[in-house]
């Protein structure tokens, strides 16, 4: 008799989540603040329901396993609905990033062949413009005022219930997003259901995120920015309240939802808690927020002086890392029991360092020489393996982005302390060589960001006639704010060798973004190629 494990052979397929959802947690609420700034409420149990109805009409319409529906959508119920509608179809969720210019968003939806799209009416103007760039969809769904277009709830109402929906297999393809490309063309990232699945149970365990039922969660983070973090599928599948901003992204009203409705949890990028920082500096008392407010940030590096003046405010800040190609959470910083009790600074170090690895997935620092020590010295590339990692891009491009030996090349460049923190450094392409040597572009921002008249700080590399490369520091001064370049030098000056210290201080109004919400050094290299010359 050969011996083999007695357990149930479960696909982890989305229908499970979507299955509890309208079985055990059918009553809990899901709130999304309309473009008017109007106030819509649902539940589980209802999004559950016209999930599959989406589903139904999908495959009525001729969705057939694999094909990719995109959507153009803010955050909101329709769109939970087609998180889930979409794959229950068969179909591929592909979420178009609405802050990319529509020729790169054609350039996208073709390269990834979606054959539907469904478009919130308030960025049809867009969407028309994606369409005059080259886009092709054999069908378009509108929520809202759908003009010539097919109106979402006729659509719904077209399901017919006795249309059967197909099995998945875990493997199947479930929602595909696409790389920034700040290198190259953007390039395509295929979650399947297992690796989605697997993401939703991680993210949610006490030491990653730690979200359960108790919480009400606000993504600011977008959902067409890798799936808002997952978070919308990890919020169903632990029955958290789910509180959708739509397109409203301002201080102010963030600070409203998060007062009206206890939010206990918030997620974004930097940019979004700077804002919020000064809302409430500049307003104290306005806004009656849950008391232990934790927000998450990642996509850029926290700053340590933001993490130590939300704790001044009353709310805990949790650092994550992650990427497109990682699903994205791949790290997180909390503070072991074992460092509970160490000073202080110690403590804030370790918070603003991107922390370590989640479950299941591992990571480790290589450069020429191999596995780089955990001392806190020495940098390398940081690497990452594990089930919801991609293994390669759609298509099959820069195959040398995985190892020969299995793991996934971050292009970020990190080292390791004695306790296992990674922090990162900087990206592979942003490092700054200076008379071969290298400097660190992120840990200059992030010190400069803890001056008090500074609101941010992006430290470039910049041709330099001797040097080769000599750093370039962009600074936003806070409203009503001073500052010299001399006193910022001097601020650094203690806390780096001297050939760190930039050269130049460039005081502007705004440092350039890209479409997540990151410092664009692209641009900012440009415009300061001749600083230096
Ligand atoms: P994306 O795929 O657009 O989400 O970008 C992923 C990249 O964002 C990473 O490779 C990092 O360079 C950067 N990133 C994400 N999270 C953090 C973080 N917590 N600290 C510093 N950089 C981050």
């Amino acid at each position: 008799m050969s011996f083999s494990a007695t357990m149930m052979d479960v696909p982890l397929t989305i229908d499970l989540v979507v299955d509890r959802a309208e079985r055990w947690t059918a009553g809990i609420e899901v709130v999304s603040r309309r473009p008017d700034k109007s106030i819509t409420r649902t539940t589980y149990g209802d999004v559950a329901k016209r999930a599959r109805r989406l589903a139904r009409a999908l495959v009525g319409a001729g969705i057939r396993r694999g094909d990719r529906v995109a959507t153009l959508m803010w955050n909101h119920s329709e769109h939970l609905e087609c998180y889930f509608g979409i794959p229950l179809s068969g179909g591929v969720t592909h979420t178009l990033n609405l802050r990319l210019h529509p020729d790169e968003i054609a350039y996208i939806a073709n390269d990834a062949s979606d054959r539907f799209a469904i478009v919130d009416d308030c960025l049809l103007p867009l969407f028309d413009k994606v369409v005059a760039a080259g886009a092709k969809f054999e069908k378009v769904i509108v929520v809202g005022k759908a003009g010539d277009h097919v109106p979402y709830e006729a659509f719904l109402a077209s399901a017919n219930e006795s249309t059967t929906l197909p099995k998945l297999a875990e493997t199947d393809p479930l929602g595909v997003c696409y790389t920034s490309g700040t290198t190259g063309k953007p390039k395509g990232v295929v979650y399947s259901h297992k690796s989605t699945v697997l993401h939703s149970i991680v993210a949610a365990v006490p030491d990653s995120l730690g979200l359960s039922r108790a919480d009400t969660l606000l993504p600011v983070v977008p959902m067409f920015h890798v799936n808002a973090w997952g978070l919308p599928y990890t919020c169903a599948l632990v029955g958290a309240k789910l509180v959708f901003p739509g397109p409203h992204l301002d201080a102010a009203s963030l600070l409203e939802l998060f007062q009206n409705e206890k939010v206990t949890v918030g997620a974004g990028v930097p940019t979004i808690w700077l804002g919020i920082r000064e809302a409430l500096d500049a307003n104290p008392g306005k806004w009656t927020l849950q008391p232990g407010l934790r927000m998450i940030v990642g996509g850029s590096a926290a700053p340590e002086q933001m993490i130590r003046d939300f704790d001044r405010l009353g709310m805990t800040l949790l650092h994550a890392w992650g990427m497109t190609e990682t699903s994205p959470i791949g790290t997180v910083s909390r503070v072991p029991p074992h460092l509970a009790d160490a000073d202080e600074d110690t403590r804030y170090r370790l918070r603003a360092r991107q922390g370590t690895p989640t479950p299941l997935v591992d990571i480790c620092i290589r450069n020429d020489a191999g596995e780089v020590p955990a001392d806190d010295k020495t940098s390398g590339e940081l690497m990452i393996r594990g089930p919801w990692i991609s293994a390669s891009y759609m298509g099959g491009h820069t195959p040398d982005r995985w190892t020969s030996d299995g793991w996934f090349r971050t292009g970020d460049v990190a080292r390791m302390d004695q306790h296992g923190f990674i922090q990162l450094v900087d990206r592979v392409a942003d490092q700054i060589k200076s008379g071969g040597e290298w400097i660190s572009s992120q840990e200059l921002e992030n010190t400069l960001m803890g001056h008090p008249a500074v609101k941010e700080a992006a430290v470039v590399g910049v041709p330099h006639p001797k040097w080769s490369e000599r750093p370039l520091a962009a600074v936003v001064l806070k409203p009503g704010a001073t500052a010299t370049a001399d006193e910022l030098r001097d601020f650094l000056a203690p806390k780096f060798a001297k050939f760190w210290l930039p050269d130049a201080f460039v005081f502007v109004d705004a440092i350039p973004r890209t479409s997540a919400g990151k410092f664009k050094k692209t641009e900012l290299r440009d415009t300061y190629a001749k600083h230096f010359t």
